[in-house]
């Protein structure tokens, strides 16, 4: 099979034959960006949102200055909603871009330009994939992140508005409307995939459990989600923020690869409900040991979770900007000396 590179070990590992690798995997397809990998290659926030050059080297830190083994475009959740025409706060250095304004007054108001991916930053995305395809592509592979329906839903309607639909309207009205949003995803993730991007991860951090029922999951979320997994033809991770527990039954269902789950849902319980059918990654709380914790509590958290059978060694969520870069290496460390027994 040749050189067990990351790039093989990262396929394997995300589709859930990490037994067929040497080691555990650490891509993190989620958030990566700190404040001292900024420094390091002199590519801040907010400008390395915005400038292809600053993105490719500030993707590229992922690598070369964490050691995580992949890369994922973009940093942020509002391409999508910017492309739509919805205004964006761009932050700071510290602070993620936001959405300050939705566009859409109503469900039926609801129409995705047919060039949509012309417009706001797709273009800027699947360029910087291709540049890092072109540079580290046979050794690492590059992710494309999309912004789940969901969040996107909140992010055009506005999220209080849109909850409430959720429980007023007609569930398939609700679901149509998810419906058309998931096809741009879907567009965006199928040109990714031409530039070079392999894997996609699907970032619906609104889609929480906090928010919606699990019925609502089961009746809505998994068929949408379905739609795109059947689409896209590629290896899918989809992130949602919080406690997932409730939805675990269901995300086999989705035809999705893998599960990036936050740190309120513990490794082990995941695995056992979802057994082999869909991936569990993740397993780094990224408040208590990530940015608050030291290497040491890094180490024991990752050693914990790969105990427990994860299967892409990842923080469970986004990397919050202010993260020791010490604390980011030590669970890369972990990755690499874990040999399975
Ligand atoms: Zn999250």
């Amino acid at each position: 099979m040749g050189e067990m590179t990351p790039r093989k070990r990262a396929l394997l590992c995300v589709t859930g034959n990490k037994r067929k690798a040497d080691r555990i995997s650490c891509l993190d397809t989620l958030t990566t960006c700190t404040v001292d990998q900024m420094n390091a290659v002199k590519a801040p926030f907010p400008e390395a949102n915005r400038d292809p050059e600053l993105a490719f080297r500030l993707a590229a830190a992922a690598w070369e200055v964490v050691g995580l083994e992949g890369f994922k475009m973009p940093f942020d959740l509002c391409v999508e909603a910017e492309a739509l025409g919805c205004k964006i706060n761009w932050g700071r250095i510290d602070r993620h871009p936001s959405v300050e304004s939705h566009v859409f007054a109503d469900l039926k108001d609801l129409k995705i330009p047919e060039d949509i991916l012309d417009r706001g930053r797709f273009r800027m995305k699947h360029d910087v994939e291709l540049r890092l395809m072109k540079e580290y592509g046979d050794y690492l592979p590059v992710a494309n992140q999309v912004t789940g329906p969901f969040t996107i839903a909140g992010h055009i309607f506005g999220i209080e508005k849109f909850c409430i639909w959720t429980k007023k309207r007609p569930l398939e009205e609700v679901k149509e409307a998810l419906m058309t949003i998931s096809e741009m995803n879907i567009a965006d993730c199928k040109r990714a995939l031409r530039s070079g991007a392999e894997i996609i991860c699907i970032a619906d951090p609104s889609a929480t459990s906090d928010i919606l029922s699990p019925a609502f999951f089961r009746d809505v979320m998994v068929p949408v989600y379905k739609n795109m997994s059947r689409k896209i033809g590629a290896p899918i991770i989809l992130h949602i923020c919080g406690n997932t527990s409730a939805y675990l039954p269901y995300m086999p269902d989705t035809g999705f690869d893998a599960l990036s789950v936050d740190a309120q849902v513990d490794i082990g319980f995941a695995k056992a409900i979802v057994g082999n059918k869909i991936a569990i990654v993740g397993g780094v709380p990224t408040i208590t040991a990530l940015l608050f914790g030291t290497p040491q509590k890094v180490r024991e958290a990752a050693i914990d979770a790969i105990k427990k059978g994860v299967d892409v060694l990842m923080p469970s969520c986004g990397i919050p900007p202010r993260t020791p870069l010490e604390n980011f290496k030590a669970l890369v460390e972990v990755a690499r000396c874990m040999v399975y027994q």
